[in-house]
Formats: C-alpha cells, structure tokens, sequence
C-alpha cells in the first residue's frame, strides 16, 4: 500500500518514482529524481536569470505576480483536483487552505513588497548624526532554494517562492516526493505569468535531490518539514555557510478556561484537530480543559467528530492519511495511549468502509504526558483531551514539550488570554480560534524550541530574502579622514574627559 514507489530503471538512468492516490490508492503518475548535476544545472540558470530579475523595479516584478494570480484563478479547478488526487483532502480544504491562502498572498506581497523593501533612511543617534548619514537597502540574495513538505503541497511551494521571487531572487522549488504535481503547477501558474526562463524552476524528487538542492550554490534555504530532516538541512547549510528557515513540526496545545464559550471552543477544538486531517503543521494536538468544564466540553467535541463524514467522493469532511508512514505513526500513538490506559470516545481505528488510508476521526480522554500521542507529533485526524484543575496547570502542561509552534487559548476574559497567551513557548499563539496565524500575511511566522529557527511571512519573511545593506554616508565628503593620524595622546585625552561629561552625567546620556 505504498504511495511512493520505486521504479526499477537502467543502471546509470535516474531512478524514477510511481505515485498513488492515497484515498483511491489508484495510480496518479511517475516523476524522475532529479540528482546534484541537475540541482547545480539549474541553479546556474537560476543565477543567470536573476540578474536582469533583480534589476527590474518591484512595481514590475509586482506585475508578474498579479499575471500569475490572475493565471491561478484561472486554473484554480486544476490545482483543486491536483491537491485533492495527491492527498486526498476535502474539496473545501483545497479550496481554502491551497488556493484562497495563495490568492491572498499573491496579492499581499505584489501590493506591498515596494513598501516593506523600500530603500529606508535611519535617523542616528547622539553625535554620530551630526557627522554620518544611514540608508538601508535590502538586496536580494540571489537564488533560494524552496524545500516543502506533503501536507500544503500547493500554499507550502507557492508561499515562500512569491516572497522570494518578489524580493528579487531566483527560486529552485523542491517539492515533495509525495505530492510533486502541486509543485509543478506552481511552476506552471508562473509560466502562464511570462516569468522568465529559468527564474523559477521545479526539481522533483526525494530527500537525495533535497539534500543535493542544499549544497548546489544557492544562497539560501527556506525549508518546511520535519524536525529529523531540518536538522540535516540545518546541518548542510552550516557547511556551506548559507542562511536557512526552518519550519517544523509541532504539538500545539488548546487551553480551554473556566469561562471559555463552550460551543466555540468545542468547535474550536475540532476544527483545529481535524483540519487537513490532522496533517497541519499548527493542528491542535492536545487539548488542556479545566474540570468545571471538562464533561461538558468532551460531550460536545464527541457529538461533533461523530457526525463528520469521511470519504473521498462527493462532499465530505475528513479525508485521507496522505501517505502510509504518517499511518502507521498514528496507530503506533494511539496503541501505546490505549496500552497506558486512554479510553477512546470515538473512532480509533482505520476505517473499514473506505478502501484508501482513512483513519477515523477519533475523540480520546484518560490521556497523560507519559503517553506518545501527548509528546510526539501525531499528524493524524486524534484529539486528545485533559482534563486539569486550573489554567495554570494546563499552561504548564502546555509548555512540558519540546515543541514550540502555537498553540491557543479559549476564554471570554481578553486580558486572562493575553495573560495566557504571552506565557506559552510558543512562535505563535490565538485567543480564541484554533492556530491560523500562517494564513495571516502580515503576522511573523516560525517555531521555537525544536519546532523551527527563523521567522517566515510578513515584512520579517520577506526581508529575510534579502540582505539589508547599510549604506553609510559621511556628511563632510569624507573631511574627516584627514584628521585621523597622526594619533596623539593629547587628543586621547580630550576624548576621554568628553566621555566624561557624556556617558558620566545624565544630561549627557540624553544628549547623545
Ligand atoms: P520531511 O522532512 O519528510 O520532508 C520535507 C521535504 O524535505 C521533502 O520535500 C523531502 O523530500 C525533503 N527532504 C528529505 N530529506 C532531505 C534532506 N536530507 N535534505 C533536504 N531535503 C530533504 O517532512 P514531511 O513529512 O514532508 O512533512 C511533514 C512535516 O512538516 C511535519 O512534521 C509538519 O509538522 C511539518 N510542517 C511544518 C510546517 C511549519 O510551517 N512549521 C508546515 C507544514 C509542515
């Protein structure tokens, strides 16, 4: 029941890929992986077709992008049914997670890159005004290499390549070996666009072309996945001293307070668990109510999850296990939470109605930190729900993890979840909804602790695809220098008692 399967080929040919449908499991196409001859190929026609890119005012580049969104409504149909055959998520998560949050993010970056990369001039502080001037301009780096996971296989390529392509650089996008037709149209809604040639280009292929994309000469890393394999990447470009993003995975936690709205939290709590089918980076993966509440609470979540629809035709509501790894991790979580004594309100299995990778979605209580589904990341259609005395103990038990994406908070009390909010060791928190703040353009975005280095998204992401050049400019066409040897100690002297009345009286501190 593989979804990646390898093809036998000639020695000496590239080894090729045969890809299923994971909810059908019914063929959906071969890819060839790409190897290290073709990632240094490309990036050298990547770096050839910058520089004229890099030149070109952003309002053109701005251009290009508006053509490419107008391409992708165009083809938006295609991309749906692409994303849909890859994966097996639901129409409407296609349709809202890939296509809309790539609109948006299209028209953000095109509307506002002039403004965020505009040249800026920073006033000085204390006497160095008098004397310098600072302008800061944000150059591009030059190519960037996009390496994306399977769960967003279109928002996931498209949304950090329209930042750096906008921030003036090349793109070489390393789509999944799992859902590398989603990669592709993102290549081809930029065609459509006129890009120019080799600006854009997609490698397809594993782990081997990922790592090899690492070490091609590209300027930067912007990777989204898996911790193990951040840590590789993380590792590769340390050698090759390049900067990287690195966006990982997670295990957000839910605080349900005493005075939480109870239909919306419970909503919440499903929406945020069950999205994508669990497989989102930010999915709610353990839920934290207090006890006045907690029946209540369990009791509506069970009555919502058990009405759900899951399937792949027509319309529905939960769909596939995107591939059968993320399957088995899944069992192996929830076989150890019912071996340590979690009891399992609903679902818990796969679903024996469905033919393809369907696990139910599942509604489990009795759950406690020893367990696997409370401390690694799931990535599955479970919702594990704790009961705890009081916030405080469910912001400790939230914060007893070695992840840190985001997480949120349900109360009624805005200053309580701001409290609440600013404690979690989170990169991200939301007070009453379930963690969207990467559909959010202007929001920064990024893990802490083993959940991700660096910030994506917003004026933070966009100028970290630049370098922000300061350009300092002597007011006195450089008179100054003539005055710097001989070096005497009188003149030390002088600078010393003026250090004195400076930085020695308030006056002085205030001054400078
Ligand atoms: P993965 O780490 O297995 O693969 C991600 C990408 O890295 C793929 O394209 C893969 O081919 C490539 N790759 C594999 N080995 C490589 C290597 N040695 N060097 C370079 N590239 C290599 O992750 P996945 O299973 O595709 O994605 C799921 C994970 O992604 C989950 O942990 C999820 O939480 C995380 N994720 C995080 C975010 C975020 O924004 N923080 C968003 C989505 C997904």
């Amino acid at each position: 029941m593989a979804i990646v399967t390898a093809i036998e080929t000639s020695p000496g040919a590239r080894r090729r890929l045969a890809l299923a449908n994971p909810a059908t499991l019914d063929p959906i196409g071969e890819i060839e992986v790409a190897d290290a001859q073709d990632a240094r190929a490309a990036v050298e026609r990547a770096r050839k077709a910058q520089l004229d890119w890099s030149s070109l005012p952003i309002e053109e580049r701005s251009r290009f992008v508006i053509r490419g969104l107008e391409a992708l409504l165009a083809r938006q149909d295609e991309i749906i049914e692409t994303v849909m055959r890859e994966t097996g998520k639901p129409k409407t998560e296609a349709l809202q997670m890939e296509v809309y949050a790539v609109c948006d993010a299209m028209n953000f970056y095109a509307k506002h890159a002039a403004k965020i990369l505009k040249p800026q001039s920073r006033r000085l502080h204390g006497l160095l005004r008098f004397m310098k001037k600072l302008r800061i301009v944000y150059r591009p780096l030059g190519v960037v290499g996009v390496i994306s996971p399977w769960n967003g296989p279109f928002v996931l390529a498209m949304n950090p390549t329209i930042q750096a392509l906008m921030a003036g650089n090349a793109v070489i996008l390393k789509p999944s070996e799992v859902t590398p037709f989603s990669g592709q149209l993102a290549a081809d809604i930029f065609s459509d666009a006129g890009l120019p040639d080799g600006l854009f280009q997609v490698l397809s292929g594993d782990g081997e072309t990922g790592a090899a994309l690492c070490c091609a000469g590209v300027d930067k890393i912007a990777f989204t996945g898996s911790v193990e394999t951040g840590r590789r990447v993380a590792v590769a470009c340390a050698e090759q001293l390049i900067p990287c993003t690195l966006e990982l995975g997670g295990k957000d936690a839910m605080i349900v307070c005493e005075d939480a709205h109870l239909d919306y939290a419970a909503a919440g709590a499903v929406g945020g668990a069950l999205m994508n089918t669990g497989q989102y980076c930010c999915g709610t993966e353990r839920v934290y109510v207090v006890d006045s509440l907690a029946d209540a609470f369990v009791e509506k979540v069970v009555e919502r999850v058990a009405a759900l629809r899951q399937g792949s035709e027509g319309e529905f509501d939960v769909g596939a296990i995107f591939w059968p790894r993320q399957l088995e991790i899944i069992e192996e979580h929830m076989a150890d939470a019912r071996a340590r004594g979690a009891r399992i309100l609903t679902g818990g299995r796969r679903n024996p109605a469905l033919k393809g990778l369907f696990y139910e979605p599942t509604v489990v209580v009795d759950v406690n930190h020893d367990m696997k589904l409370m401390r690694e990341e799931t990535f599955g259609p479970i919702l594990p729900i704790m009961r705890v005395q009081d916030e405080e103990e469910a912001l400790r038990l939230a914060n007893d993890s070695v992840y840190g994406l985001g997480g949120n908070v349900w109360t009624r009390d805005s200053r309580k979840g701001m409290n609440l909010a600013e404690r979690m060791h989170t990169g991200s928190v939301c007070i009453n909804d379930m963690t969207m703040t990467y559909g959010v353009q202007e929001a920064p975005f990024g893990g802490r602790r083993e959940s991700g280095v660096g910030q994506v998204n917003g004026e933070t992401g966009l100028r970290g695809y630049c370098h922000a050049e300061p350009i300092l400019i002597d007011r006195r066409g450089g008179k100054m220098s003539t005055q710097r040897y001989p070096y005497n100690r009188k003149a030390d002297q002088g600078l010393q008692k003026f250090m004195k009345v400076l930085w020695g009286t308030r006056w002085g501190r205030r001054l400078s």
